[in-house]
């Protein structure tokens, strides 16, 4: 079932336990979520906490998302639990650090951002970033689900980032792989070959090299992958280290069982292995930089970028409780940008932005057409529309873009909440409803009665 080049590699691998990951491998990936505790604090009925992150929860059985209206709320992300880990590298490795610059570099679909973007709160802002543009545009449809609002998201070649040189203080790689961390799927096992594995190793190196210029003096790069590979991992780390004037940071697990701290050659690298912990193949790693970079040599905008108009800032604070780092004004749409606009400028000058921060409105001649985006954001005033809450079989209905017709509305913009959480936009110009949701996120899944009950229920 598995290649045979693959079971022998695993065997020489001494801090693997090689009978128990191939019997586990053969077992369900346990199902789990992260939950976004900025809108949601209610727990799964049933779950059992991921014990390295608080947020994330195992589920008893693997639940039909598409037909949970909290799901496209943002209320949580379903992320596979080993990953989650990320969080806690994270927060041990910046205490006290204030106004995060932090770089996702390989972040679709989002998992990882999502729960970046949580950690870092107002505390600073991250880049997502995908060099596949269908990828980067699942990212930021993520990202707008999350609705903190401190998050760009750019689709660019990693080489593309080396401009921006000593910028972020923690970049993450989290690289694409040989996946064998995730050979419960079979997809993963058939896409396996030695030679794909020193293709990824060699694009692993590559991506290394162009994140490292925009990591300043003191940060940390953060190295992951979802491989049981030395190749792609402790030996990429031994690898950058040696090209490179940086060192490798101890993270401390005493506090959870069944992560395998792997020493190789004066570098730490923490790997989960199935059988061991609950969840999929996952290493990561932490590489810090001790060398200074030359200073950044920032290309000019060559198109104009409106950023804190007269007046801009006022309108938008209409819509929000918090303030933004600056306000976006691109062909009559408002934003809230959570970098100042000197950063932004010269962001802007780099790379490709998809998602500029939180959209807030389109003004089209005297109306103003509050965004999807706004709706779900966790900075938008409480009661700056009138807002209506949905039963299960509504709230369907509003994310299918069927036809409304409940006559409960007053005229005008509203907001349409399930479980107290807001999903979307109506307007009700009288002789109808209009349906905000995004056409292109509408779900085409019917809501039979079998699949409805298998959504996660809530303690
Ligand atoms: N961090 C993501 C998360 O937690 O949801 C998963 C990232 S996945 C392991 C790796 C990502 O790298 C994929 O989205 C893939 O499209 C992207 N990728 C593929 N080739 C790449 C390249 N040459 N440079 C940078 N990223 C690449």
């Amino acid at each position: 079932m598995f290649p045979e080049e693959f079971i022998r590699r695993i065997k020489t691998q001494q801090y693997i336990d090689d009978q128990l990951l191939l019997a586990s491998l053969q077992e369900p990936s346990p199902a789990s979520i992260r939950l976004n505790s900025h809108k949601w604090k209610r727990i799964p009925s049933g779950s059992v906490q991921v014990p390295w992150c608080g947020e994330g929860w195992y589920l008893m059985v693997r639940p039909s998302f598409t037909l949970d209206p909290l799901f496209h709320a943002g209320c949580y992300y379903p992320q596979e639990a080993s990953g989650m880990f990320t969080g806690e590298v994270v927060s041990q490795v910046t205490p006290g650090m204030e106004n995060l610059k932090v770089l996702d570099l390989c972040a679709a679909p989002g998992g990882k951002s999502t729960h970046l973007s949580g950690l870092i709160g107002n505390n600073g802002f991250l880049v997502a970033n995908e060099v596949i543009k269908q990828r980067a545009k699942i990212l930021a449809d993520n990202i707008t689900r999350w609705g903190l609002g401190n998050t760009l998201v750019t689709n660019n070649d990693p080489s593309e980032f080396s401009g921006l040189r000593g910028y972020f203080d923690v970049i993450l790689v989290d690289a694409p792989c040989s996946g064998e961390g995730m050979f419960r799927d079979q997809v993963a096992i058939n896409e396996w070959s030695v030679s794909n594995t020193l293709l990824c190793a060699e694009r692993q190196k590559r991506i290394l090299l162009d994140a490292w210029p925009s990591l300043k003096e003191g940060g940390v790069l953060i190295y992951s992958t979802c491989t049981f590979n030395p190749s792609e991992n402790e030996e990429q780390v031994r690898w950058l280290i040696d090209t490179k004037r940086a060192e490798s940071v101890t993270v401390c697990t005493d506090t959870f069982n069944g992560i395998t701290e792997i020493e190789y050659e004066r570098i730490r690298g923490y790997g989960f292995y199935p059988g061991k912990i609950k969840g999929d193949g996952f290493f990561i790693s932490v590489i810090k930089k001790l060398e200074k970079e030359e200073p950044a040599d920032y290309i000019k905008n060559k198109t104009r970028i409106n950023l804190d108009l007269k007046g801009d800032r006022v309108k938008v604070k209409e819509w929000l409780q918090t303030s933004p780092a600056a306000v976006l004004n691109e062909e009559n749409k408002l934003f809230s940008v959570p970098v100042p606009a000197g950063d932004y400028s010269m962001l802007a000058a780099h790379l490709n932005i998809i998602k500029r921060g939180t959209e807030i409105f389109t003004q089209k001649n005297m109306d103003i057409i509050p965004s999807h985006d706004l709706v779900l954001s966790t900075s938008i005033l409480p009661d700056v529309l009138p807002s209506y809450e949905l039963t299960l079989a509504e709230s369907l209905k509003f994310l299918r873009k069927d036809q409304f017709t409940s006559g409960t509305f007053a005229n005008g913009w509203g907001i349409v909440k399930y479980m107290g959480v807001n999903l979307g936009l109506i307007k009700n110009i009288g002789s109808r409803i209009n349906n905000y949701f995004p056409v292109e996120w509408r779900i085409r899944m019917s809501p039979d009665s079998e699949k409805i009950k298998n959504i996660i229920r809530w303690i």
